[in-house]
């Protein structure tokens, strides 16, 4: 199953959650576990904080401190977006959760969220649900 997603700014994080869940939901999947891949090289899935939105900039700003968006990368020769390749391929692009009693098994706190680098534009997520035998 997959679903699109639009961001509106060049860097951010969404809350998918809901919409994982729905997907959940409507497959009927009571035990066992779901991965959910984005299918591109320049945004990332993670697994945050969504309380507090302030967490999501944090980490965004954090990366522009690790990974400068302008650096003198050799790929940005061809479309300037070293960066967001690069914060893509260390945040990974997709995660394995728990389904339990047909619901996301996430702390209090945890939210699944995609990460833009090079937005805004529209992404593709990929669901894949693996029922408990
Ligand atoms: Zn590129």
């Amino acid at each position: 199953m997959e679903f699109s997603i639009s961001s509106s700014r060049m860097q951010e994080v969404i809350d998918i959650t809901a919409k994982v869940q729905a997907i959940i939901d409507k497959n009927k999947v009571l035990e066992g576990l779901c991965n959910v891949f984005t299918l591109h090289s320049t945004a990332a899935v993670i697994i945050s904080e969504n309380y507090d939105p302030n967490i999501g900039t944090d980490l965004l700003n954090v990366l522009d401190r690790l990974i400068p968006q302008k650096a003198g990368y050799l790929h940005d020769r061809i479309d300037s977006n070293a960066h967001a390749h690069i914060k893509s391929a260390i945040l990974g692009a997709g995660k394995t959760l728990p389904i339990q009693e047909g619901k996301l098994r996430l702390g209090q706190w945890q939210s699944i969220m995609l990460a833009e680098f090079d937005g805004p534009r529209s992404r593709m997520v990929h669901v894949e649900l693996l029922p408990s035998p």
